[in-house]
């Protein structure tokens, strides 16, 4: 088994993540240079693992890859094709990626979703088909969760800077002007001309919670589009798995240890084909006199969502589902947090606490493995 997850510090000097995974004992020839890779990227070998990569590919594999890292949506995404992994595979599943990105992020300034928040309290704007759909999504999701996942935080999130290089905390006053801004219900769809409209002025959409899911979910499908049948696709600890393992066993997905290094796992979710997305306070944070400040805000108090959980992994078919799942279900904590799932068929959960206990839904199939850590189900 191998679970790495590092923190690099980019050349721009702000933090990303990604969160690498499983592979276990008996392995094909690409999963063991998947797990191999996954082992030489330490931060100051990335640049050497990649080399290293190339120099493998030209020489023993032709035009077949064993696995591609690329940064995108803010994260480092890495697909591992574990059969056929023609080149040009690779390159349809990261251009499909990287279109989803142009549409969607709020740091690419002609992006779709940029058009819309210009527009708030102004016109309505016409969108593309993916960005429609995702925040249709989000809006359900704000719904089902009464608002503790809410796509239209924006606002929160540039004010505490949360995403930038410089984030700090705001005045009480500025996050008292900035709460009214923050209201789902103030989005406006229409599904005939696929039109989105932020009734009010000063209203702004960030994705940040959801859209990696949907990337993840279309670079699957692209893949799967592609003939691949076994596969993984991980953007930024976002996790889709296509297809069995080739002994048959269930895959091994490490959960980060959210107080250990990058890399050190508190146990392991065993799971057919699915995908497995979590949300926790280690993940973009900044910490002032002795307190962490985390990007998983409450809605209602503009401040990071302060409760007893650290993280929340959640395990299910769509990965867009378990991504906005992950976020709603942190910022709603563990009490509320349950309750909704229990209205939801065919989604797991591996509730992490601060207080390192863990807990898990009836049906997820975790594995601890490190002792400081106790499971402690009801
Ligand atoms: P990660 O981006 O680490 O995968 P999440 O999926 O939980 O983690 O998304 C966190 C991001 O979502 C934040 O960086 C921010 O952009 C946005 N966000 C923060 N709080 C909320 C919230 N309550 N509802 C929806 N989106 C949020
Ligand atoms: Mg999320």
């Amino acid at each position: 088994m191998a679970a790495i997850s590092r923190n690099y510090q980019s050349a721009l000097g702000y933090k990303f993540n990604f969160i690498r995974f499983l592979i276990t004992s008996r392995t094909n020839k690409h999963e063991r240079l998947t797990h191999y890779l996954s082992n030489v990227r330490t931060g100051s070998c990335w640049f050497a693992a990649n080399v290293f990569l190339y120099i493998l590919i030209l020489t023993s594999c032709g035009n077949v890859e064993s696995s591609r890292s690329e940064f995108a949506l803010g994260t480092v995404c890495t697909i591992t094709l574990f059969e056929h992994g023609k080149s040009r595979v690779y390159d349809d599943i990261f251009n499909r990626i990287r279109e989803i990105e142009n549409i969607m992020s709020v740091n690419i300034p002609a992006s779709d979703i940029n058009s819309v928040n210009a527009s708030a309290g102004t016109a309505p704007v016409r969108v593309h088909d993916d960005l429609f759909n995702v925040i249709e999504s989000a809006y359900y999701y704000a719904d089902l969760s009464r608002g503790a996942f809410d796509p239209s935080v924006g606002p929160l999130v540039s004010l505490w800077g949360i995403n930038s290089a410089n984030p700090r905390i705001p005045s009480r006053a500025e996050i008292r002007e900035t709460l009214p801004l923050i209201n789902w219900r103030n989005i406006e769809l229409d599904t005939e001309t696929k039109s989105v409209f932020l009734k009010q002025r000063g209203m702004s959409l960030d994705l940040g919670a959801i859209a990696k899911g949907y990337a993840a979910d279309e670079a699957a499908a692209a893949a799967r589009r592609a003939g691949i049948k076994r596969a993984m696709i991980d953007l930024g600890g976002n996790i889709v798995i296509i297809g069995r393992r080739k002994d048959k066993n269930p895959w091994r997905v490490g959960i980060q240890n959210p107080d250990g290094n990058r890399g050190s796992v508190v146990g392991l979710v065993r799971t057919p084909e699915a995908s497995v997305v979590t949300s926790g306070i280690y993940e973009r944070f900044f910490e002032q006199d002795g307190t962490r400040y985390h990007h998983i805000f409450s809605p209602s108090s503009g401040y990071p969502a302060d409760n007893e959980l650290a993280s929340v992994t959640i395990i299910t078919q769509n990965s867009m589902i378990a991504d906005a799942l992950s976020t709603a279900v942190f910022a709603l904590g563990y009490e509320q947090g349950s309750l909704l799932l229990e209205r939801l068929r065919g989604v797991q959960a591996v509730f992490v606490f601060k207080d390192r206990s863990i807990r898990t839904t009836k049906d997820a199939n975790f594995i601890l493995t490190d002792r400081s850590y106790t499971v402690s189900n009801p």
